[in-house]
């Protein structure tokens, strides 16, 4: 006779053919594109909503075109601009609408909506906290296999630190959510005492605005960039009273998306531009490609190399404002001369777009 002792601590791993880690708009893209299949696919997320980010929350009209966004998520439309150098400024219409504002939550919400009824299994309050030889550990207790691992985890990624890929290139980003309305137009404010090679912003929303700045702590220290931030929100008469204050990097370090059954999307792979910041567009698209790859092997990426070719020129404008050191303002001070030029804006709302 034999007899079969369970052992009640042993706790059986569940397998999934993809595991993707982080629900933000490379992760769900990702999963949207794989839900048509028969992989077994499970989505991690930390938070225990989906969609909240720190973002200023503009796109620009080729994550439109990616993803048939419904209008109802489109705040304003911008039409308008001003852009300001210590010396000059330039306010006006722009040939086209330039940025669409969204609110993140809402956004995500979408997004994850779309997955509704699908093979996707969705976990949301799940640190992913280790990874190991195909398996990884949720919340330091509950392990997953997997055939694929997909890496959306932002730009504080363990999967990336998984695969030892340091972060040298990031930007530090200050933002303060002001209550209220703001007029429908962007602002950009570009002064290299208060901000050297990075800039500040100010970007409407349905019931807030968002006033923020950006740069390279490697190129201009934070406690420098955070005291003239509040010396230019003073000096602009920014009511902070009711403001939420947030921060967090921002990634612009890639050095690869294809690491053999490891793939890193969108800010995990450091495929933000490190000029501007913008990033949900470059999610988007990783995310979607790194679906194609994972479901045919053979695939080649043509709008990933779009995407880093488009990242490499706008790190070369930005070591431009870098080198450029002392002239850096007449730099700024020229650029809003040409923006002055209606030809000028519609090269650049062209490159952007
Ligand atoms: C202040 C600021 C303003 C910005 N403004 C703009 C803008 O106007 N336009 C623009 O295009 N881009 C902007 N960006 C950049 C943009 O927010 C990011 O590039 C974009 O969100 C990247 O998408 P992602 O899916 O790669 O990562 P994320 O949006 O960061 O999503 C990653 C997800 O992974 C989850 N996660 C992280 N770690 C784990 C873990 N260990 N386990 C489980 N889940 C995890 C996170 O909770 C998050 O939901 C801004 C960024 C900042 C900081």
């Amino acid at each position: 006779m034999h007899i079969t002792v369970i052992n009640k601590n042993i706790k059986i791993m569940k397998h999934y053919d993809v595991v993707i880690v982080g629900a933000g708009p490379a992760g769900l893209r990702c999963a949207e594109l794989i839900k048509e299949t028969s992989l077994s696919v499970l989505l991690l997320e930390k938070n225990p909503v989906i969609g909240p980010k720190v973002c200023a929350g503009g796109i620009t009209k080729k994550s439109l075109e990616l993803m048939d966004i419904p209008d109802q998520l489109i705040e304003y439309e911008i039409k308008a601009s001003m852009i300001r150098s210590p010396k000059y400024f330039h306010e006006g219409e722009l040939p086209e609408p330039a940025v669409f504002m969204i609110d993140r939550q809402q956004f995500g919400q979408w997004q994850a909506t779309k997955l509704k009824n699908s093979n996707i299994e969705i976990k949301t309050g799940s640190l992913v906290t280790d990874i190991q030889n195909n398996k990884l550990t949720v919340n330091r207790q509950e392990e997953f296999s997997f055939k694929y691992l997909v890496g959306a985890d932002g730009a504080n990624s363990i999967v990336r630190r998984y695969l030892k890929l340091p972060v040298k290139r990031k930007l530090v980003t200050l933002q303060y959510k002001i209550p209220g309305l703001y007029p429908e137009r962007v602002e950009l404010i570009l002064n290299s005492g208060f901000f050297q090679s990075g800039y500040a912003w100010v970007f409407p929303h349905k019931d807030y605005f968002s006033v923020g700045c950006g740069v390279d702590p490697g190129f201009f220290p934070v406690q420098k960039l955070k005291k003239g931030f509040e010396i230019w929100l003073k000096q602009n008469n920014f009511d902070l009273s009711k403001a939420k204050y947030e921060s967090f990097p921002i990634s612009y370090d890639c050095r690869g998306f294809a690491f053999g059954n490891i793939f890193l999307a969108g800010e995990a792979a450091g495929l933000a531009s490190g000029l501007t910041g913008e990033g949900i567009y470059q999610a988007l698209v990783s995310g979607e490609e790194i679906a194609r790859m994972i479901m045919d092997k053979d695939y080649v990426s043509i709008p990933m190399k779009k995407i880093i070719k488009y990242n490499k020129i706008q790190l070369r404008i930005l070591q431009l404002f870098r080198i450029a050191g002392p002239f850096r303002d007449m730099l700024y001070n020229l650029l809003i001369k040409l923006f002055r030029s209606w030809q000028f804006n519609k090269k650049i709302i062209k490159g952007y777009s």
